[in-house]
């Protein structure tokens, strides 16, 4: 597909959202998060290239994205593997790394297995061993994060801790997948003393996984609300959609169903 004046032409909604100029709109949203990784690396005494910045764009359409692209984001990730699917064959003239964050059924696994370069919602070995037998077929590899429930609430996805090292064991026979780490939500409230204690918890377990997976130093927490604690705490990934990509229309328990803010 070429990149006509249609391919990229703004509704009213999208100005509604994006503002006129949603180039413009997200070089300085990307500045200001920029900012505040480098002022929380240099407050936990870290080096900014210890932390990757994963923009999450579920939700922005693919011709606001090449807006996003054109201010410098090579790396999309997205929660659902449809939308994702989607957006990849709109964008297929741009060179874009696609991350899948969310959940993801095993009767999908075909459509992840296509195009995604990572994954980081694996939380079950039967899925393991559909994407590796797919990724076989394929001949590609998949770098894969190990989802953790951190925060006990009935409605995330992930392993409970004490299921995490036995099953971080048994990946090594899936040669497609390249574990790199781990993976968290944290609880859901404004109130830092109760989201800490996930991000402290999950690289606990980091530095437990990888005295025997030393590939597994990765740890991917942090999100719009709570990034700069988890930087604070050891994150090497921070996954941000509206601090650069503004509010989202849908509500969180579309991603989370049952996810309620709690008191
Ligand atoms: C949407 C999403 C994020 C980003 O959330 P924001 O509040 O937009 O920063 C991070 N991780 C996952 C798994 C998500 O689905």
């Amino acid at each position: 597909m070429t990149n006509t004046d249609d391919d990229t032409a703004l509704s009213a909604a999208d100005i509604a959202r994006f503002g006129p100029d949603p180039l413009a709109t997200f070089r300085t949203n990307l500045g200001a998060v920029e900012q505040r990784i480098a002022a929380a690396c240099a407050r936990a005494g870290r080096h900014r290239a210890s932390v990757r910045l994963l923009p999450i764009t579920k939700t922005v359409p693919a011709h606001i994205l090449r807006y996003a692209h054109a201010a410098g984001i090579t790396n999309f990730g997205e929660n659902k593997i449809q939308e994702a699917g989607s957006k990849h064959e709109q964008l297929a003239d741009l060179a874009i790394d696609w991350s899948i964050v969310g959940h993801l059924q095993t009767n999908k696994v075909k459509y992840l297995t296509r195009f995604a370069r990572e994954f980081q919602a694996l939380d079950s070995l039967r899925l393991a061993e559909m994407l590796d037998r797919r990724l076989a077929s394929e001949d590609r590899f998949l770098d894969v994060h190990v989802q953790v429930n951190t925060s006990g609430e009935a409605s995330k996805f992930g392993l409970h801790p004490d299921a995490l090292l036995p099953f971080v064991d048994a990946l090594g026979e899936f040669t497609r997948l390249k574990p790199r780490g781990l993976m968290t939500l944290a609880l859901f409230s404004d109130d830092m003393a109760r989201v800490r204690p996930c991000f402290v918890r999950l690289r606990a377990l980091r530095d437990e996984t990888v005295r025997r997976h030393p590939g597994m130093s990765g740890l991917s927490m942090g999100m719009t609300g709570d990034f700069e604690a988890a930087i604070e705490e050891g994150a090497t990934v921070v996954r941000i959609g509206q601090a650069i990509f503004g509010k989202r229309p849908t509500p969180d328990s579309h991603y989370w169903p049952g996810a309620v803010a709690p008191p």
